[in-house]
Formats: C-alpha cells, sequence, structure tokens
C-alpha cells in the first residue's frame, strides 16, 4: 500500500512538473525519494549536500510552493542527505530542516541516526585515499620553465600556491595571455610541485573541452552525480582554456558548482585562458566573479632576451648542437611565442640532419623567412569579425546592433558565413558572438552568401578579397 508520505510527496512532484524543465525535473526532482511525513513536515531523502544545496538554492522556491498546497500553509521540508556506510561510527543520515524560507540555516543541521540509508557521501574522506592519476605532461615541470621578464609574476605567484595550495588569497588562480606563451606549461608545474610537496593531495590537469566531454557523457549515461563526487574529490584541480566555456550553458552551469564546492572546502583552482577576464565573452556573470576572488596574472609575450634563454635551455636539454650565434638568429626571427620558436628549433634541426651542413645565419634566415611567410594565422570568431570590420570600415559595435541598413546586414551575413566555413565554432556561438543572433539566422546568412556567390561578381571579389586579408598574418 502506498503510504501517505509517498502520495504527498507524489502530490507535490505533480505540480513541480509543471513549474520546471523537464531535464530538470528528471536530474533533481525524479531521483528524490519521500520517507517519512510528521503532521506537516515531509521528509525527502537526497543524495548528496551537493543536491541539497542546489534544490535549496534553485528550486526553494517551488518546492516552498508544492508542498505548501498539498499540507497546508504550515507544510515544511525535511532533507534527509545520504551518508557513507563505511563511515563506522557515524550516523549514515544527516537530517537537515528546510525553514519555510528555505534557508539552510534556520533550523541548522540536526544529526539523527536513521537505519538503512543509502551510503555515498563525496563531502566525507574516505581514509584510503583514492589515487586518480594527475594527468601531467612528464616535462611540463618548474625546473624545465624558464624564467624571463615575460613569465616571472606568473611564476612567483606559481611557487606561492605551489607551497601552500587553497591556503593563499591566490585561489582562483587564473593564467591568461596568447597562445604558446607558456600558461598550460606553468599551471601543470604547479600540479608537479604540489605533488613533491604533498604526495597525498589529489591533483587533477583536465581541459576544458576534456571536462566538456566529461560532462556531456555523464549526461547521458546518467551519471551525472558520479561526475560531480569525482571532481568533490580534487584538491587542486588544474582547467586549461576556460574561454572554452563560452556558450555552454550547462557546463559553466556545472562548473560553477564544483568551483563553489572545491573553493568553500579550501580546494586550490588554477584556471588558464587565452584572453583577460575583462574579454572573457559569454560567460556566465556569476563565473566571471568568481574568477576575480583570487589572482589573475598575464603571461606576456617574451622579450628577446627571455626567447634567448628559453632557446639556450632547450638546446641544451634535447643536445642540439647550434652556437650561441644560430640561437640568436632564431630568436630574432620567432618572436611571437615559444612554441614557435619550439617548432622552429627542431625544423632548423631536422635541416642539418637531411643537408649534412652546419647552420649558418643565412641558413636560418632563409629556412625561418619562409616558414613564417607560410605560417597561417589562427582563425577564430573574433578575428574573423574583426577583419570583416575593418574590410567595410565599420565599428564592430555596429555589427551588434540591431540595425538592418543593407551593408551592415551584408557585412554580418559575411562576418557568419566565414565563421562557419572557417572555424569550428557552433552555429549558436557564431550567432551570439555576431550580432546576437540565433543559429537559424546564421544558416540563413550562409545561403544568402553563397547565392549571393554565384550571381553577383562584385560580390564574389569581395569575398575573395576579404579571404586574403583573413590569410594574411597582420
Ligand atoms: P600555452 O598553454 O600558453 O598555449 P604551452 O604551455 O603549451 O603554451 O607552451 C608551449 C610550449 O612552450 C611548451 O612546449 C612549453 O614547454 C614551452 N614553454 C613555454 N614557456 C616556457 C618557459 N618559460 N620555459 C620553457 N619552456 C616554455
Ligand atoms: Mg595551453
Amino acid at each position: 500500500m502506498e503510504k501517505d508520505y509517498q502520495k504527498v510527496w507524489s502530490k507535490c512532484l505533480d505540480l513541480i512538473r509543471e513549474h520546471v524543465a523537464p531535464k530538470s525535473f528528471m536530474t533533481w526532482f525524479q531521483p528524490i525519494v519521500a520517507v517519512g511525513l510528521q503532521g506537516s513536515v515531509l521528509r525527502i531523502q537526497v543524495k548528496s549536500q551537493y543536491v541539497y544545496e542546489c534544490l535549496e538554492e534553485h528550486y526553494v522556491d517551488v518546492l516552498r510552493m508544492a508542498i505548501r498546497s498539498v499540507l497546508g500553509a504550515n507544510g515544511k521540508l525535511e532533507y534527509s542527505v545520504v551518508v557513507e556506510e563505511s563511515q563506522k561510527g557515524r550516523p549514515n543520515s544527516m537530517i537537515i530542516s528546510s525553514t519555510q524560507s528555505g534557508k539552510m540555516s534556520g533550523n541548522g543541521i540536526d544529526m539523527k541516526p536513521e537505519k538503512g540509508m543509502v551510503v555515498e557521501n563525496p563531502f566525507e574522506r574516505k581514509t584510503n585515499r583514492l589515487e586518480i592519476d594527475p594527468q601531467l605532461h612528464a616535462s611540463y615541470t618548474m625546473e624545465n620553465f624558464v624564467e624571463g621578464n615575460s613569465n616571472c609574476v606568473p611564476k612567483a605567484s606559481a611557487m606561492a600556491i605551489a607551497k601552500s595550495p587553497g591556503k593563499t588569497a591566490f585561489n582562483p588562480f587564473l593564467i591568461y595571455g596568447g597562445s604558446g606563451l607558456g600558461k598550460t606549461h606553468l599551471a601543470q608545474a604547479i600540479g608537479w610541485e604540489v605533488k613533491q610537496n604533498y604526495p597525498d593531495k589529489v591533483v587533477l590537469y583536465v581541459t576544458t573541452n576534456v571536462f566538456q566531454r566529461q560532462f556531456t557523457e555523464a549526461q547521458l549515461k546518467n551519471e551525472i552525480n558520479n561526475f560531480l563526487h569525482f571532481y568533490q574529490l580534487i584538491d587542486v584541480l588544474i582547467l586549461d582554456d576556460i574561454q572554452e566555456l563560452a556558450g555552454k550553458r550547462a557546463t559553466q552551469n556545472t562548473f560553477f558548482h564544483i568551483f563553489d564546492e572545491l573553493h568553500r572546502a579550501g580546494k586550490q583552482l588554477i584556471l588558464t585562458s587565452d584572453r583577460s577576464p575583462a574579454d572573457l565573452k559569454d560567460l556566465e556573470e556569476r563565473l566571471l566573479t568568481r574568477f576575480r576572488w583570487g589572482l589573475s596574472v598575464e603571461m606576456q609575450v617574451p622579450d628577446f632576451e627571455t626567447r634567448l634563454q628559453i632557446a639556450r635551455f632547450k638546446a641544451r636539454k634535447e643536445g642540439f648542437d647550434f652556437s650561441d650565434e644560430i640561437l640568436a638568429c632564431i630568436c630574432k626571427y620567432v618572436d611571437s611565442n615559444i612554441r614557435e620558436l619550439e617548432g622552429a628549433m627542431n625544423s632548423l634541426l631536422a635541416q642539418t640532419v637531411f643537408t649534412h651542413q652546419d647552420l649558418t645565419p643565412q641558413m636560418v634566415q632563409d629556412f625561418l623567412g619562409k616558414m613564417i611567410k607560410d605560417q597561417k594565422p589562427e582563425m577564430t570568431v573574433e578575428r574573423i569579425e574583426k577583419v570583416v570590420c575593418d574590410y567595410f570600415n565599420i565599428e564592430p559595435e555596429v555589427l551588434q546592433s540591431k540595425t538592418r541598413k543593407r551593408e551592415i546586414v551584408q557585412a554580418r551575413q559575411l562576418a557568419m558565413y566565414f565563421c562557419k566555413n572557417y572555424t569550428n565554432a557552433s552555429l549558436a556561438y557564431i550567432g551570439k558572438q555576431i550580432g546576437r543572433k540565433d543559429h537559424t539566422t546564421v544558416l540563413y546568412a550562409c545561403k544568402a552568401v553563397a547565392d549571393l556567390l554565384e550571381t553577383d561578381r562584385t560580390f564574389r571579389s569581395q569575398v575573395e578579397e576579404l579571404q586574403q586579408k583573413l590569410y594574411c598574418r597582420s
């Protein structure tokens, strides 16, 4: 026979279902089990503290509405949070009463043992610690990170964090700067140092793209709780390339909760981004606010001296037999980033092997001159937007405005067309970045451009000119 409390909860669920999105209903409400009713207090069981907090943070109004509709104005909820069975001598469930206003602080936490409750609590540490592979690259250590003017501030901050992870004001620690400047290397070097200083601490390096894939997979397999529990175990979480969170709301939301949970527990967060926090577009404000809590440092483009130091270090380490004159010549040519510097050194080494000749400054000059000319610039939505605006001599804000002027509409459509064809950005992201439109507008724009290309010669030559500008480095 169905118990009273089950009936009450089932009525509540019917009401809640009408007020929340189906996905949210499935994730947050479906797994809840009603476990008791005392007077007008219904007790429900949730799988973790995290779930409890999410419910109270985001769904308190709808919960209150449902409870009061079913149980009357005095209706209240009491949560029972499941605790791990292995925690011998501890209660295996924790009861938290929700006040009528939904605040946890009201009635406080009331610990009452209860028999037969399910068995999992990610917030309790097992004595047998989990061994998690930190996913660190063997050579991205502090010893291999050459210090110079361009990176001394990030390096000093990194060292301070590695000494006392989670205990300094640098939490989160955000390293930003252009591609190939050493952000990933330095972030991972902190991971290595922490492992050396505190072998018991759980360190994890993950790129934002991998994090997103894991999250999507967990959603598909209905394993979100496992996913969240796993991340709660980390002491030092390194999330690389957070600009990739742009436009991915569900992933942002999940990372937001993981961030808060870890930060509250005094765990260290290390983030990298290819742009400054001020330039991180399309990220939720509450995330950006949190990124400002700690320290943001810029990894700058290395000056000649730093490049030369790094080149010397690499040559010595890898056994390249390059004279200082040759190294200086390479560093003169490759002035943008360190990844390219490494690439140039490797290519030149291959040259000497093929030609059985010692390098001369002239050979370096000829070879690198050609290599640099051949390099294609990175194609991003932002770059395309800029090139198109420059070409039509319009301000980027105009492209973003609602204006229906023909030239502006055409520039907007062209920018969308190039983004769709030259980048991996999603239609939704492109639409949002260019003129706050939706993905159907982007599809329409691409079709409009393709049609015009077929029929209008002047337009075609404009597009070709734009293509050339997009492929030109400066
Ligand atoms: P980013 O993450 O900023 O794109 P990476 O950390 O991947 O750049 O660095 C690119 C390459 O340059 C890596 O091989 C890294 O080891 C090397 N590198 C960057 N900075 C330094 C440095 N200060 N000393 C030695 N190697 C460096
Ligand atoms: Mg990187």
